[in-house]
């Protein structure tokens, strides 16, 4: 088995950022730039966060951190995103979710314009991804995709099972291995014989949230398995949706949890951000 090393990758990828950033500024007299909102005290946010400026640092990139209290109001949310939209130093942006309840997310979201929305999330940038056209990819699929580049594992022709099919993950995920030649199958909480459709996997890829779900019967043997799952367990220590240990004495390639996935949405986030300076400086 061959065990995915993303901290790795996404540090290589990182490295061969640095002249691009080290170029723009030159050429432009100032840095590509990433604007990170925060609101609320969920402490996980806030971890993920200081890891993204910190990566944005190393790469060369400028980061411009906004913590907003969790009492912000709908107005006041929007008015920021109106403004880092208009704010030409600022190329990415990005809106760190989950947001408080009281906030509508869609909106504040719908402020981000598409040349500026580095997570790939907006509905021109997810119907780009649906035309095959360049746009910006959603960050942790993308760095799956760039796992299976770097890793040399096929995808043309080859069957792919997405588990969960969120916005974020699962579909761009399952459009990401479609244009890539997959044939493809997306399974969610309603699929039945889910068990025998992983099973028929070449490539399967698991983001539903639930600690150690794909089980070592779940998985043919020479499969490539990507755990894009985070899950905190009641003491405290991180586990993917994928079981580690009987699920490797089966799989040919398998990411761990934490340092698989992790690492290459951050590292994704960053080439975003480089491509929309380059697109748009
Ligand atoms: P969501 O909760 O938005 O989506 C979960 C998906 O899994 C849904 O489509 C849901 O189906 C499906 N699902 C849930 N339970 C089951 C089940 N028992 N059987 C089959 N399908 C099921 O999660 P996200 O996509 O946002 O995230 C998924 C996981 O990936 C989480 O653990 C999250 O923390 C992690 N994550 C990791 C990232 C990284 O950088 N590594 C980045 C983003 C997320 P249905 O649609 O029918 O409800």
């Amino acid at each position: 088995m061959i065990l995915i090393d993303g901290k790795r990758t996404a540090n290589e990828i990182v490295e061969e950022l640095k002249p691009r950033t080290a170029a723009f500024e030159q050429k432009y007299g100032k840095k590509a730039g990433l604007a990170v909102v925060l609101i609320g005290n969920d402490p996980a946010s806030a971890v993920y966060v200081r890891n993204k400026i910190k990566k944005c640092a190393e790469a060369g990139i400028a980061s411009f951190p906004h913590y907003l209290p969790a009492e912000t109001s709908q107005k006041e949310a929007e008015e920021l995103l109106e403004a880092l939209a208009a704010d030409s130093s600022v190329h990415g942006i990005l809106v760190q979710l989950p947001l408080p309840a009281h906030l509508n997310a869609d909106r504040i979201l719908a402020k981000i314009p598409a040349h500026k929305d580095v997570d790939g999330f907006c509905a021109e940038n997810m119907g780009k991804l649906a035309l095959k056209e360049e746009g910006c990819v959603a960050c942790t699929p993308l760095g799956v995709t760039e796992l299976f580049k770097r890793y040399g594992i096929q995808t043309a022709g080859k069957r792919a099972v997405v588990l969960g099919r969120s916005n974020i993950v699962g579909k761009p995920m399952a459009l990401l291995l479609l244009n890539a030649d997959a044939t493809v199958t997306v399974c969610h909480s309603r699929t039945q014989n889910l068990k025998e459709e992983c099973a028929r996997a070449d490539i399967l890829v698991a983001a539903i949230g639930k600690p150690r779900f794909v089980t070592a019967d779940m998985v043919k043997a020479g499969a490539a398995v990507i755990d894009v799952g985070i899950n905190r367990l009641a003491d405290g220590t991180l586990c993917g949706d994928v079981d580690f240990k009987a699920v490797k004495e089966k799989a040919a390639y398998l990411t761990p949890v934490p340092g698989g996935v992790g690492p290459m949405t951050i590292a994704m986030l960053l080439a975003n951000t480089m491509r929309a300076a380059e697109r748009n400086p």
